[in-house]
C-alpha cells in the first residue's frame, strides 16, 4: 500500500466545499446524507485522493439536539 500523506475529512454536519480546492457541489441538501457523495467523488475524481474510512458520527448541536451524520477521510498519496 503506497503511503497516504495529507489526511481530508468531509462530514454531512460540516457543510462547505471541496477542503482541497474549495469548490462548491452542485447541490447540497441538509436533510440527506447523500450530499457528501458529491464531495467525495469530486476529492476521489479530481484530486486522487483515497477514500480511507466512511462511518457515522454523532454528537450534540449548539441547539442541544443530537445530530447524526456520516464522515468520509480520504488521504492523498504520496507522490514519491
Ligand atoms: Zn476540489
Amino acid at each position: 500500500m503506497d503511503e497516504i500523506g495529507k489526511i481530508h475529512e468531509v462530514s454531512t454536519h460540516i457543510l462547505g466545499g471541496c477542503p482541497v480546492c474549495g469548490s462548491l457541489p452542485a447541490r447540497v441538501d441538509l436533510d440527506t446524507m447523500e450530499d457528501i457523495a458529491p464531495r467525495v467523488n469530486h476529492m476521489l475524481e479530481v484530486h486522487g485522493l483515497r477514500l480511507l474510512h466512511i462511518g457515522q458520527q454523532t454528537g450534540t448541536a449548539a441547539n442541544g439536539e443530537p445530530f447524526f451524520a456520516t464522515v468520509a477521510v480520504l488521504g492523498e498519496p504520496n507522490s514519491a
